[in-house]
């Protein structure tokens, strides 16, 4: 058996294909173009599917590729079968309409075992084929030669692709022997036939002969054109001719595994020898490392693409995986981030055929790395909830993981994995259950908890204190509970429902200064409660709304965690605030007014004063500032002081009609920004990371509300959805085009749409997407009336003959029934007739599917005698409707 890396498998392959007239095509993004119905290529014939459906020409009837795809169901098997990755290549052969059985079971067999290519011995290799292809099996049997005790016809759910409606057919498979050892129990090859799950037979190649139509209801008829899609597992191959007992251990992962060992606790170690003898402690340890190796290739390839860590879809997978494997990293004993160490590695083993990797290797570690360690914070936090939870209860109710979900945004998958090591329960249906009542509730809760600061009289009266202590601290571990209240009653202990409850010191922000409240959660002896809202009652203590499990008492000693990921998110945009204020007066001059503002974990808005519109230089020198004062990175300072000091000594801009306390607090970023602030901020400005203006809108008489966003996280996903908003509008544009380029060619608009598809996913180009997308709306409107032009034009041309007749008032008259003209083609025709003839007269009638249309045209030399309107209505025998003048009259009869 040769011995191949894994780049020379590839190239082998490819090259074969090529010697048989094959067109090569370099591998594509992740991310499907123009295909909702894919999350991501998950095939090598996901990228080809408008040339097999007929949309598109190929370039070649042949084809052959070799094409990453990501498929996320089977994220759960990585690391526990031998054989799945998250990402993993598929190597291809095409033909579209040309070649068939024959030849593409010719082709399969040469590759694999010609001395020249492959050269696999014959009897190493097994074949299936579908019980009712005949066809293939003779081929297989009677033109390669294959015995028939290494053949085997089976049925239906192996042997027969079908999606339920399209283009479907039989397939054939081709499994190689890894031998007796990977087969303890020596039962042979009806491991294949049985469809038994095993480590000897490997399937690494799947041909697909598409020879019919499913109708949707189980009709086959015969396709006209037939293609052949095949696909084959580069890993998969990889693990035959390297003789690893699975993929990892191949070329591609070996070195990622090696660095993690170097990276981990020294006592954990990746074992080959456990594939022999299997102890179960090792095989959790392998898997770690498997699944940290496989997750961190298909986020950097993901990221390379333009996918960054998110809340939904793409994004929300890639954070899955990173989370997945910091999780998996915990178990080898790393608690700080490590998985952006490995990129290096990645792209050693797969740079070669995917060069852009290194170009964009620092912007691929920088996102794992912020990704890693802002979910490593979550992580304890959780972790520590959770295991007091498994401990007290040994289960986990839906309540529970509820908490953990919305009070944390602790992953519910991290939940469900961490129980099921500890062999306890999770409410799992429960959960999604609550969940969605949470998202029903939460649309209304806004409205009670207002209710009480103006109806409660208990509450009004009062005096209470209550200290907010959450500019220095995010968890508290011993707040005592002052007061407790709930249907607008004072309560001594509060169990199993909703509630208000005032703590003596809190680190929880009450919403107000335009910044919305903390998240968390609050936990005692006796009771778990999420917190969901927190207001600052009238004696400005802190209060927050809580949902209980358990029984809470006043006089209680509870621990209070606030979410901190929120609560991070929603300090950027606070001094995010603060910047863009700071930047607008810089920009537009000292009549800037802040007269309001909002901001929270997604984003910030603030509302100002201005006597004019702002232009969009003017926003772009703001956007611009705020950068410079984040790059600058100005450490944050807090003043308390008196109002004079405040305004004297650390010149902050104070101009809300509010009435400030004797003491203030100033918060101040370099020698720009300084304001009154009883917000939380972050500790440098080169913490908000970026910013970007998203919008403004004019509120009236001089007020405008700016929108933006910060985090590099945030500004990513806006820019991605931005870029595919922009995007999928240019398509439209170029739909219409295609049905009428065969009339009209526009090479200008084709660059454009061109240009302004292959731009980057970057800030920079953001401007740029907008101005081709105008270009090209602005193109394609001048080329849509010359292309109209053209099309009436060739309408007209066959009128190009006609000469007037002397009418019996001896003047001439061009008199023309046709069909299928529009009344503006009749009108054109009408103007044409009467720049060419003199002194006519032209009456011109159409019919067409729905409607039939008169236009009656009289030359001006002829107006004091014919008026065309006259002529119109004198028509009686056909009585039309409609109107016009001594020169044009038009209607339809
Ligand atoms: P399996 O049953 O092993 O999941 P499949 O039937 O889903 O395979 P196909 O859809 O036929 O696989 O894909 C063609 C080839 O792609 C397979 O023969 C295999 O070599 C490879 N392949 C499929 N899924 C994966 C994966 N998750 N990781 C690595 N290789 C894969
Ligand atoms: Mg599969």
């Amino acid at each position: 058996m040769k011995k191949l890396t894994t780049n020379e498998i590839r190239q082998m392959w490819l090259d074969f294909f090529q010697t048989k007239q094959h067109h090569f095509l370099a591998p594509v993004s992740l991310i499907p173009v123009d295909d909702p119905s894919l999350l991501w290529i998950n095939s090598g014939v996901a990228t080809l599917k408008p040339y097999f459906d007929g949309r598109k020409t190929p370039p070649a009837p042949r084809l052959t590729n070799s094409q990453k795809a990501i498929r996320t169901n089977d994220i759960e098997n990585v690391g526990v079968t031998a054989r799945h990755q998250t990402m993993f290549e598929m190597l291809g052969n095409f033909s579209i309409g040309d070649y068939f059985k024959k030849e593409a079971i010719e082709f399969a067999w040469e590759l694999l075992t010609s001395p020249q290519w492959f050269g696999i011995s014959p009897e190493k290799l097994y074949i299936t084929v579908f019980n009712e292809d005949e066809e293939a099996y003779r081929v297989w049997t009677e033109v390669i030669g294959i015995p028939k005790e290494r053949i085997f016809a089976l049925g239906r759910d192996t042997n027969f692709w079908d999606v339920g409606q399209g283009p479907c057919g039989p397939n054939t498979e081709m499994f190689f022997d890894r031998g007796s050892q990977w087969d303890p129990e020596n039962i042979g090859p009806r491991l294949i036939a049985d469809d038994i799950e095993n480590d000897r037979y490997i399937e690494i190649w799947n041909v697909v002969f598409s020879q019919f139509n499913n109708d949707g209801n189980n009709n086959y008829a015969e396709l006209p054109r037939k293609n052949i899609d095949t696909g084959a597992g580069l890993e998969r191959i990889a693990s035959i001719f390297q003789d690893t007992p699975t993929n990892f251990e191949t070329d591609i992962f070996w070195p990622t595994i090696q660095k993690v060992e170097s990276l981990c606790d020294s006592k954990f170690k990746y074992s080959i020898e456990n594939y022999r003898h299997p102890v179960k402690e090792q095989t959790r340890i392998n898997t770690a490392f498997k699944v940290i190796a496989d997750h961190v290739r298909a986020t950097t390839f993901a990221i390379a693409d333009g996918v960054f860590p998110g809340n939904k879809d793409r994004g929300y997978i890639i954070r899955r995986l990173i989370r997945r494997s910091s999780v998996y990293g915990r178990e080898l004993g790393i608690t700080t981030s490590f998985l952006y160490k490995l990129v290096d590695e990645v792209i050693a083993a797969m740079g070669e055929f995917y060069p852009y990797l290194k170009a964009k290797r620092d912007m691929i570690v920088e996102a794992i790395k912020t990704e890693e360690e802002k979910f490593l914070k979550t992580l304890t936090k959780g972790y520590d909830t959770l295991e007091k939870i498994i401990n007290d209860e040994q289960t986990v109710s839906a309540k529970n993981a509820l908490l953990l979900f919305e009070s944390f945004g602790f992953p519910i998958e991290q939940t469900l994995e961490l129980a099921a090591d500890r062999g306890v329960e999770v409410d799992y249906t429960g959960f999604e259950n609550l969940l969605e009542a949470t998202k029903i509730a939460a649309r209304d809760a806004r409205k009670d908890l207002k209710a009480w600061d103006k109806q409660n009289e208990l509450f009004t009266k009062l005096t209470i204190n209550s200290e907010f202590t959450g500019w220095e601290e995010t968890t508290r571990e011993n707040s005592q509970v002052v007061f407790m209240f709930a249907n607008d009653q004072e309560i001594q202990e509060i169990t199993d429902q909703e509630g208000f409850v005032i703590l003596d010191k809190t680190p929880f922000y009450a919403e107000k200064g335009g910044q919305a409240a903390d998240a968390g959660i609050l936990i005692g002896d006796n009771f778990k409660a999420a917190v969901i809202d927190v207001q600052q009652g009238p004696q400005k203590q802190n209060i927050h709304r809580i949902s209980v499990q358990g029984t809470l008492k006043v006089s209680d000693i509870v621990k209070a965690i606030v979410d901190e990921d929120k609560r991070i998110y929603t300090m950027k945009n606070h001094s995010g605030t603060h910047m863009v204020h700071y930047a607008l007066r810089h920009v537009l001059g000292d009549t800037v007014m802040q007269s309001g503002s909002y901001n929270d974990e997604h984003g910030l808005r603030m509302d100002f004063t201005f006597n004019r519109n702002v232009t969009d230089e003017e926003l772009r020198a703001t956007e611009i500032e705020v950068l410079k004062r984040i790059k600058e990175g100005h450490p944050r300072e807090v003043y308390f002081c008196n109002m004079d000091d405040a305004i004297n000594k650390y010149q902050a801009l104070a101009f809300f009609t509010e009435k400030y306390d004797e003491e203030v607090r100033v918060v101040k970023f370099g020698d720009f920004s300084s304001e009154l602030c009883g917000g939380t901020h972050v500790d440098n400005t080169k913490d908000i990371e970026d910013f970007i203006i998203t919008g403004i809108e004019s509120k009236g008489s001089g007020t405008f509300r700016i929108k933006c966003l910060t985090s590099n996280e945030t500004v990513n996903e806006y820019l991605q959805n931005q870029f595919k908003n922009y995007s999928d509008e240019a398509d439209k544009i170029i739909d219409k085009y295609n049905t009428s380029k065969e009339i009209l060619k526009s090479a200008k608009l084709e660059i454009i749409y061109q240009e302004l598809k292959i731009l980057e996913i970057l800030k920079d180009n953001l401007e740029i997407v907008k101005e081709k997308l105008e270009l090209l709306k602005e193109t394609f409107k001048s080329y849509e009336k010359e292309a109209n032009d053209l099309i009436t034009a060739a309408k007209l041309a066959q009128f190009q003959n006609v000469e007037p007749i002397i009418n019996q008032d001896g003047i001439n008259e061009i008199r023309l029934h046709t069909s299928g003209l529009t009344i503006k083609d009749l009108k054109e025709l009408s103007d044409q007739f009467r720049n060419k003839f003199v002194d006519l007269i032209v009456i011109l009638s159409s019919t067409t599917n729905e409607e039939n249309f008169l236009v009656v045209g009289v030359s001006e030399s002829l107006q004091d005698r014919f008026k065309a309107i006259e002529i119109f209505k004198g028509m009686k025998d056909i009585n039309p409707k409609g109107g016009g003048n001594a020169n044009l009259a038009q209607g339809k009869y």
